[in-house]
C-alpha cells in the first residue's frame, strides 16, 4: 500500500463499545474527523453494563440518543438494598429526583452506532480488527486484507484487553475479582418498580433490574472459590434462589436448570494512566472495576467527554484522575462491605445499614459518590470515618463482658490493618501516576490486602475450588435463616421428617470394624457395601460427606482402606482415581499394622 493511499483523520478510535461510540460522537460534534474501528460488531451481545447513573443518562440525551425509548418507563430511580439480616429493605433514591437509566447492553450499543450513521464526521469501519498501533498510524485487517489509516490522535476504547494499552507497554495482567452470572426472567415482577434491587445474604451480592421489554435481569456475583463445575446448578439455586424478591424464584430456578444464562468474569484495574498525548486510553481500556456499583460506563463516558473538551492532554488526565478516584474506591469499598463476611466487614455493613436508614444526608452522599458526582476525597474519607465510628459505637454499647471487648478490639485492629494497606496502595498508585509508570506490583499487593474479599490474591483464585476457612466469620445471619428454615419444616407433632443420606464414611468405618474384630463380611454383604461405595462416589472418583459435598480427603482415605481390606485391588476402577486424589493431596503411604492388612495379608499402603 502506498503512503498516499492511507486515509487521514484527526482521531482514530479503536473499539465501538459504548464508550468508543460516545467518544466518536462527542469528538465529531467538536468538528474532529473521526474513524471508529470495531473488530466484532456482535461483541456487545455479551453480559455487560446496563445500569447508567444520572450523569451518563444525561450525556446520552445530550448527544441525541432517545434514551426514553430504550429503558422502562419508570427506571433508574435509585437502588433498594435487601439486607442479609432479613431486616426491611432500604431505599436509596438518587438525590434531588435525578434519574439514571437501565438499558439492554446490546440495544444501547446498537442505538449509539445508529446515531453515528448521521454523523458526517464519523467513518464507522466495522469488522476491522486493529493489529498494530504505532504513532499516528493504525493497521487493521478487514475482509481478509491488511489496511491502514493515519490519525493525529489514536484513542483506545477497546476494553479490558486493549491493544492500544499493550502498544504503550503497560501490563495486561488481569486482577480477577469474581464471576458474574446473568439470567433473564420473563413474566415476573419486582417489588420496587424502577429501582435496582441489591440482594444480600448469598455467597455474593445479587443485582436485579427491569428492562424495557418487561423482562428482569438477575446478575449474581459468584466468588471464584464457589464456582465449581460439579453441582453448579444446585449450588446456585440453593444459595441464591431463596433470597430473590417478588415472584422471581421459580423462573430463576428453571432458567438455571435449562442453563439459560450468561457468564462474565469481573476484573479490576484502577486507572493509573491515560496513555500519552497521541495515544489516549478511555473507558475500560483505561481502568475497570467490580460491576456491582455500575460505575464503568459513567466513568467511561466522562473520559470521552473530558477528552473532547480538553485541548491539553496533561490537563485532561489530571482532571480525570481527580474525577475517578472517589467512585473507584467506592466501587471497591462498597463491594467489600456488602459481600464480605469477616467480622469487621459485617460490623461496617450493619453501621452502613443504620446510616442509610437514619440519615438522609448519609444516603444522599452515598448516592452522589455512586453516581460519580461527589468527587471530594476528604468528604469521602469523612464518610468512611463516620461509618467506622458508628460501627464501633454500636458494638461498644451492645457489648458486655471481656469476650465482647476483645472482639471489638480485634475488629478495630483488623480495620486499622486494612486501612494501613489501603493507604500504602494509594500512595503507590499516586507515585505511579506522578512518574507516569504503569501500576506497580506493590500497589496491587497492598490493595489486595485492604480489599481482601473484592480482590482475592492471585494464588487464591488460581487454586482449585474447595472449602476455605474464612477468618472470623460472622455466622449470625446464616444461623437465623437456618433456624427459620428448620421451624418452617417442623411437623405439627414437633418432629421432622426427611430422607436420611448415609455418609460413606460410616459404611467404611463399619467395614473396618468388622475387619479389625475378625468378623469378615459374607460375600453378599461385601458386594452390597462395595456397591454402596460405587454409588456414593463423586464425579472425580473421590468420596465426600454427602452427594453434594466437595471431595473429602478423610472420607476418601477411609473408603479406600475399607475397599482394599475387602479385597479390591489398588488399580481397580472403583478406587484408582481415589488413589490419585489421595496422592495429589500429598499422602505418600498408609500405615499397615497387622490389623489393617487385606484378607490375603497384603499391606494396604503404600498408596
Ligand atoms: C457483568 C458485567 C456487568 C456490568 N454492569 C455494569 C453496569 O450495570 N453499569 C456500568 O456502567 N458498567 C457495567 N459494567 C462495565 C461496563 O460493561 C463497561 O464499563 C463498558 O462496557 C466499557 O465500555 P468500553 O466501550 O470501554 O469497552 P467494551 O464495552 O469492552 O468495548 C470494547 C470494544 O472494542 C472492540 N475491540 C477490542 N479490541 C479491538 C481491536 N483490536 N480492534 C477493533 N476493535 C476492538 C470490542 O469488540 C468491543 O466492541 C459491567 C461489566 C460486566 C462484565
Amino acid at each position: 500500500m502506498s503512503a498516499c493511499a492511507v486515509p487521514e483523520y484527526d482521531a482514530a478510535i479503536i473499539g465501538a463499545g459504548p464508550v468508543g461510540c460516545v467518544c466518536a460522537l462527542v469528538l465529531a460534534r467538536k468538528g474532529a474527523k473521526v474513524a471508529l474501528l470495531e473488530a466484532n460488531p456482535r461483541a456487545s451481545e455479551r453480559l455487560a453494563g446496563e445500569w447508567l447513573h444520572p450523569p451518563a443518562a444525561k450525556l446520552l440525551r445530550d448527544v441525541g440518543i432517545d434514551v426514553d425509548t430504550l429503558s422502562p418507563d419508570k427506571s433508574g430511580i435509585g437502588f433498594v438494598v435487601l439486607p442479609d439480616d432479613g431486616s426491611d429493605p432500604i431505599l436509596l433514591p438518587y438525590p434531588d429526583g435525578s434519574r439514571g437509566l437501565v438499558c439492554d447492553h446490546a440495544l444501547l450499543v446498537s442505538s449509539l452506532r445508529e446515531a453515528m450513521e448521521n454523523e458526517v464526521n464519523v467513518d464507522f469501519i466495522s469488522h476491522a480488527r486493529v493489529n498494530v498501533v504505532e504513532d499516528e498510524r493504525v493497521t487493521f485487517s478487514k475482509d481478509g486484507s491488511e489496511r491502514a489509516i493515519s490519525a493525529a490522535r489514536i484513542v483506545g476504547a477497546d476494553g479490558r484487553a486493549s491493544i492500544v494499552r499493550r502498544s504503550l507497554g503497560h501490563s495486561m495482567k488481569p486482577m480477577l475479582c469474581s464471576r458474574m452470572l446473568g439470567v433473564t426472567l420473563h413474566d415476573v415482577n419486582l417489588p420496587f418498580e424502577g429501582y435496582g434491587h441489591v440482594v444480600l445474604g448469598g455467597p455474593g451480592p445479587v443485582f436485579i433490574y427491569g428492562l424495557a421489554d418487561g423482562s428482569v435481569r438477575v446478575n449474581l456475583d459468584v466468588p471464584f472459590d464457589r464456582w465449581t463445575s460439579r453441582d453448579r446448578t444446585s449450588f446456585l439455586s440453593e444459595s441464591y434462589a431463596g433470597l430473590l424478591p417478588g415472584d422471581l424464584e421459580p423462573a430463576f430456578v428453571e432458567a438455571l436448570h435449562v442453563k439459560r444464562f450468561h457468564v462474565a468474569v469481573n476484573q479490576l484495574r484502577p486507572r493509573v494512566t491515560y496513555g500519552k498525548p497521541g495515544r489516549v486510553l478511555v473507558g475500560d481500556a483505561a481502568g475497570h472495576y467490580h460491576p456491582m456499583t455500575a460505575v464503568g460506563m459513567t466513568l467511561g463516558f466522562g473520559d470521552a467527554l473530558a477528552l473532547s473538551e480538553s485541548k491539553d492532554f496533561q490537563r485532561f488526565s489530571a482532571e480525570r484522575f481527580r474525577a475517578v478516584r472517589v467512585p473507584e474506591f467506592l466501587a471497591m469499598g462498597l463491594y467489600e462491605v456488602l459481600a464480605d463476611y469477616r467480622t469487621e466487614s459485617v460490623m461496617l455493613r450493619k453501621a452502613v445499614y443504620q446510616g442509610w436508614r437514619a440519615n438522609s444526608a448519609y444516603r444522599d452522599r452515598t448516592m452522589r459518590i455512586l453516581a460519580c458526582e461527589e468527587l471530594s476525597m476528604p468528604a469521602t474519607i469523612f464518610s468512611f470515618c463516620e461509618t467506622v465510628a458508628r460501627a464501633m459505637y454500636r458494638e461498644t454499647t451492645s457489648a458486655i463482658g471481656r469476650v465482647a471487648w476483645r472482639r471489638i478490639w480485634m475488629t478495630f485492629r483488623a480495620l486499622a490493618v486494612r486501612l494501613w494497606w489501603f493507604l500504602l496502595g494509594v500512595r503507590q498508585l499516586r507515585g505511579a501516576i506522578r512518574e507516569g509508570r504503569e501500576e506497580s506490583a506493590k500497589a496491587r499487593e497492598h490493595l489486595t490486602r485492604a480489599f481482601s474479599y473484592s480482590i482475592p490474591s492471585r494464588t487464591e483464585w488460581e487454586r482449585p475450588a474447595r472449602a476455605r476457612d474464612v477468618e472470623s466469620p460472622d455466622a449470625s445471619s446464616a444461623l437465623g435463616r437456618a433456624a427459620r428454615c428448620l421451624v418452617h419444616l417442623q411437623r405439627e407433632d414437633g418432629a421432622w421428617e426427611g430422607e436420611m443420606v448415609w455418609c460413606p464414611m460410616l459404611t467404611a468405618q463399619y467395614a473396618l470394624l468388622h475387619h479389625i474384630i475378625g468378623q469378615p463380611f459374607d460375600p453378599g454383604r461385601r458386594r452390597r457395601v462395595l456397591r454402596s461405595f460405587e454409588r456414593t462416589r463423586l464425579q472425580d472418583g473421590s468420596w465426600g460427606l454427602h452427594e453434594h459435598s466437595l471431595p473429602h480427603l478423610f472420607v476418601t482415605a477411609l473408603v479406600y482402606v475399607a475397599a482394599r481390606l475387602l479385597g479390591v485391588a489398588p488399580d481397580d476402577p472403583l478406587i484408582v482415581r481415589a488413589r490419585r486424589f489421595i496422592q495429589a493431596e500429598g499422602i505418600l503411604g498408609i500405615p499397615s499394622p497387622d490389623y489393617v492388612r487385606s484378607s490375603s495379608g497384603e499391606p494396604v499402603g503404600p498408596i
